[in-house]
């Protein structure tokens, strides 16, 4: 979710890693979401469809319930991140009274856990927009309960983290977007590495290392360096169709 949803830098991004993963002899399969995962001597990934996938060492970077299913373990469905964007003409969202956002501390009396002011973040944004208009993202405290859906409660907590006054109809557009399955707890981060670990397969991603490219970077960097330094006795990936 990180890299999705940003425009511009998210497309460089992508087309970077994809590049350099090629360059180093990765082959890449999108649009292939993986059903079952079993370990031995020579390890299957089926994929749906049906096609079988051998691999010497398998590495899961999924969400947590994509990961638990895999795996074969129960873990407490999470709650949806949910976020509310908002198109704003109150004129004084145009100073960025907020910079580029704020996380809201837990006693403030707004449903939402997180603002983004959208244009005052990233300059393409602000250079696609009309004049006087604004963008926000606001970051539901509870993805089930909401309480961001109406401009009249988006208005509400934008007032309240921002100081700007800003009336119902000056909310011109909004739209809700949720991340399914982008949550995982302590309590599930535990007991996907306890199934992972006795099935001998790896974890990476949000899943192992926590939330944020500050920490799933390094992790992976670290998982990649570990499987590169035991090399597996064949070399690539068989396809078995
Ligand atoms: C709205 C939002 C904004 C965020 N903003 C930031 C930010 O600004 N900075 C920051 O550092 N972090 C941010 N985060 C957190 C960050 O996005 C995550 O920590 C990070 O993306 C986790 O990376 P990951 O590779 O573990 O999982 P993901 O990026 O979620 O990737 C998991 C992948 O697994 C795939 N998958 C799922 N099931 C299967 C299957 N069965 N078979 C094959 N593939 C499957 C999915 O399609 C997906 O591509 C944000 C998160 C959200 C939800």
């Amino acid at each position: 979710p990180a890299l999705r949803g940003r425009g511009r830098p998210r497309g460089r991004l992508a087309a970077e890693l994809h590049a350099a993963a090629l360059r180093a002899g990765a082959v890449i399969r999108t649009s292939a979401p993986v059903v079952s995962v079993s370990t031995g001597v020579d390890g299957a990934i089926v994929l749906q469809g049906g096609e079988t996938v051998h691999a010497g060492q398998v590495v899961i970077a999924t969400g947590p319930s994509a990961a638990a299913r895999l795996l074969d373990v129960e873990v407490a469905p999470a709650a949806p991140v949910r976020l509310t964007v908002a198109e704003i003409t109150a004129h004084g969202l145009t100073r960025s009274p907020a910079g580029s956002g704020v996380i809201v501390a837990p006693d403030v009396p707004t449903p939402a856990k997180a603002l983004t002011h959208v244009d005052a973040k990233w300059e393409w944004a602000a250079a696609a927009l009309p004049p006087g208009t604004s963008v926000v993202r606001l970051s539901a405290r509870d993805g089930e309960a909401g309480g961001l859906d109406a401009p009249v409660d988006i208005a509400r907590a934008v007032r309240v983290l921002t100081g700007v006054h800003v009336a119902p109809a000056e909310v011109r557009a909004h739209t809700r977007v949720d991340w399914p399955d982008a949550v995982c707890t302590p309590t599930t981060r535990a007991l996907l590495a306890d199934a992972a670990e006795r099935r001998g397969i790896h974890l990476a991603g949000a899943i192992a290392a926590g939330t944020g490219l500050a920490s799933v970077i390094p992790h992976a960097r670290r998982i990649a360096a570990d499987l590169l330094s035991h090399p597996i006795p064949h070399e690539g990936a068989r396809h078995v169709r």
